[in-house]
């Protein structure tokens, strides 16, 4: 079978000024058969690579430290917001690490400057192996001016995006502590970043391109709060990119394509748990893909087989528990424990609307200090290690994957369904928690929010495309920061349309699994109903296609009557401002520059 080829996300320039009856037709007509899923384990069905794929589970995943008689690799106990009997659950592991947040005696994490300079040490030290490339990618500044930065590892002909595009091996896109107070995450990515240039998972660059953004939030790392300075919470920001610090990340994504994403957690391992059910809360890891409405079938199928399955394996050959994420509301009557949420505002969610892998770890950290730090950092660097490995392992099937994806969703415009709006599915789940004295373990059935279902609440057709009028700068920027094709009508016209009609509004404030989002603004809630008729396309307005592979993160950010939405988050002010076209338009339209 021929794999489709990918639809071109990049402007091209032959393209401009063309009427667009023909640039839409390009990505038009024939369906795509689905690509043969190879049977978990199975032979790919990709061309033979030359260098032999690593092992799912490396055995040792980075160099150890020597453990020195009296070396202090955990805080007293006297730390610790539980009994010893629980702390003796959790074991240090018999690897050490030793980054400069996780040295004996130290009490605070890796600052933000011995990030860059651990940065720069990897980058000179790989710059004396030959075929190896590092780079820092500068990305912009935090909203306190700190420096946003990537490690790129490669052994592409260069570390720009187009190099690894050309070296035809998948990119992994490693994100740490987007939340400040989440540390383990982005001590672990320094491991993995030196075990990458110099250490044992170097074989891995054979095969892949690895991208490290140790920390993503080095504003509130500093101060060791969750939200940026800001006070935005920049993990519910990814769709509307409110925050110079979700922009980088978008710019990054747009421009260098990641086929999986990783986002590094860590989670409440006392607090509002230990008030709802009198527990310590045990796994060591929880886990989740993207779980929001239109993620492809096959992107979320990839996900469970050929990462989330080996990845739970290689946490149990360290010894290491794990579940799917959860999490609770802040209310303490309400005893409901949902799965990460199902809104597209997360980078998890996004990413998955950008077609990626995206993959969820969070380790057992938030409230816990110091304590544990080297086990919790011990479960990042399995859990990446395992992550690194399954797409080494399926380079071939995922470099098929994304463009059968892509082509598909290009020819779903104007015809298929899309749902609008999804939530949770109620149910019941048994979860193993610790009891705060003995330490023993404790089952305790919950009333439990599954994002593995989707319920469908709100779903239409999807337009063929979106007019925006040509005051809609900032959502034009917005789309345009996520690769959005946007073109820019070049002569008067009109188009067949369903316009929004407001049948309601209150204002509100936006929700996730947890309460009310770290949020500085409200939001507009309306419901709408669509009337047809005619739409006026003014020069200078702006026509978003949808036969492109970023359709489903444009259906998220342009249907209204959402709380994610653009319009329900004054990036677009007006339902006079935005409309869906619902036949293919004749008009004259260029690509923005
Ligand atoms: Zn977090």
């Amino acid at each position: 079978m021929t794999p489709a080829r990918p639809p071109r996300r990049t402007p091209d320039k032959s393209r401009t000024g063309l009427l667009l009856p023909l640039l839409l037709s390009l990505a038009a007509c024939t369906s795509v058969p689905l690509p043969p899923w190879p049977a978990p384990g199975g032979t790919p069905k990709a061309p033979p690579v030359a260098a032999p794929a690593p092992s799912a589970a490396p055995a040792a995943i980075a160099q150890p430290v020597p453990v020195r008689p009296g070396m202090v690799i955990a805080p007293p106990a006297a730390e610790a917001p539980y009994s010893a009997a629980v702390a003796a659950r959790f074991p240090a592991p018999s690897i050490i690490y030793n980054t400069p947040g996780l040295q004996e005696g130290r009490s605070s994490f890796t600052s933000n400057a011995e990030i860059q300079t651990w940065l720069r040490d990897l980058t000179a030290e790989a710059s004396r192996s030959p075929g190896l490339k590092a780079a820092v990618l500068p990305m912009g500044q935090s909203q306190r001016g700190e420096a946003l930065e990537a490690l790129v590892l490669t052994r592409a002909a260069g570390a720009d995006a187009a190099a690894l595009a050309a070296s035809g091996r998948p990119t992994v896109l490693l994100i740490g502590q987007q939340h400040g107070d989440e540390p383990a995450g982005s001590e672990a990515l320094l491991v993995i970043a030196r075990e990458l240039t110099q250490g044992l998972l170097r074989p891995m660059l054979e095969r892949i391109n690895v991208i490290i953004v140790p920390r993503a939030n080095p504003d509130g790392a500093a101060v060791g709060q969750r939200v940026t300075a800001g006070g935005l919470d920049m993990n519910r920001d990814h769709l509307l990119l409110n925050t110079p610090e979700a922009q980088a990340l978008a710019r990054l994504t747009r421009d260098y394509r990641p086929t999986v994403v990783v986002d590094a957690h860590e989670y409440t391992v006392v607090g509002r748990f230990l008030q709802k059910f009198g527990a310590i809360q045990k796994y060591d890891a929880l886990l989740q893909y993207a779980t929001t409405a239109n993620v492809p079938e096959f992107v979320t199928k990839a996900a469970e087989e050929w990462f989330r399955r080996p990845l739970l394996t290689a946490l149990r050959t360290q010894g290491l528990s794990a579940e799917w994420y959860y999490t609770t509301s802040t209310d303490l009557a309400d005893k409901k424990v949902s799965m990460g949420g199902t809104q597209p505002d997360t980078g998890r969610n996004v990413n998955g609307l950008k077609n990626t892998v995206s993959l969820l770890i969070e380790t057992r950290g938030v409230g816990i200090g110091r304590l544990h730090l080297q086990r919790r950092v011990h479960t990042h660097v399995s859990a990446i290690s395992s992550v690194l490995a399954s797409t080494a392992q399926r380079a071939g099937d995922l470099g098929q994957l994304k463009p059968y994806v892509e082509k598909e969703l290009s020819t779903m415009a104007c015809k298929e369904e899309a749902v609008v709006e999804a939530g949770p599915t109620l149910g019941q789940q048994e979860l193993i928690m610790l009891d705060p004295v003995t330490g023993g373990d404790r089952a305790i059935r919950v009333e439990w929010n599954s994002a593995l279902t989707l319920r469908k609440l709100k779903t239409r057709v999807r337009p063929c495309g979106y007019w925006l009028s040509a005051g809609s700068k900032t959502a034009v920027e917005r789309l345009r920061l996520h690769g959005v094709q946007v073109l820019r009508v070049a002569e008067p016209g009109s188009m067949l349309g369903d316009i929004y009609r407001e049948t309601s509004r209150a204002a509100g404030a936006r929700q996730d699994v947890r309460g009310a989002i770290a949020d500085a603004g409200q939001i507009v809630r309306t419901e709408v109903a669509l009337v047809r008729g005619v739409v006026d396309a003014p020069t200078g307005s702006y026509y978003v296609p949808l036969n492109q592979p970023l359709s489903n993160l444009v259906i998220a950010a342009l249907e209204p009557d959402t709380q994610s939405s653009y319009f329900a988050n004054q990036l677009i002010d007006s339902l006079d401002n935005v409309a869906r076209v619902m036949s293919e338009p004749a008009l004259r339209a260029e690509d923005l520059p």
